[in-house]
């Protein structure tokens, strides 16, 4: 079984818009042409949801790093078995 990480950006409407977790973690996050907040990339969103993404295992650190870094605590990290 793949091992996967399930991030979500909970609540959305709380990003200050920092890009810390971009500047961290960009093949995960990227900045929202439309609100200006952060939202998943295109490639790992779970049914086109823009807040929330599925990732292989070699993304955990970075996903992790970025959960750490987020000044108002949104970013959410659980592990998946797939
Ligand atoms: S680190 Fe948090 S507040 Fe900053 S852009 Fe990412 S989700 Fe928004």
């Amino acid at each position: 079984m793949a091992k996967k990480f399930k991030v979500t950006i909970d609540p959305r409407d709380e990003c200050i818009s920092d890009m810390a977790c971009v500047s961290l973690c960009p093949d995960v996050f990227e900045m929202s042409e439309e609100d200006g907040k952060t939202q998943i990339v295109e490639k790992y969103r779970v049914d086109g949801k823009i807040e929330e993404g599925l990732v292989p295992e070699d993304l955990e650190e970075c996903i992790r790093s970025a959960a750490e870094a987020c000044p108002v605590q949104i970013i959410h990290v659980e592990e998946v078995n797939e």
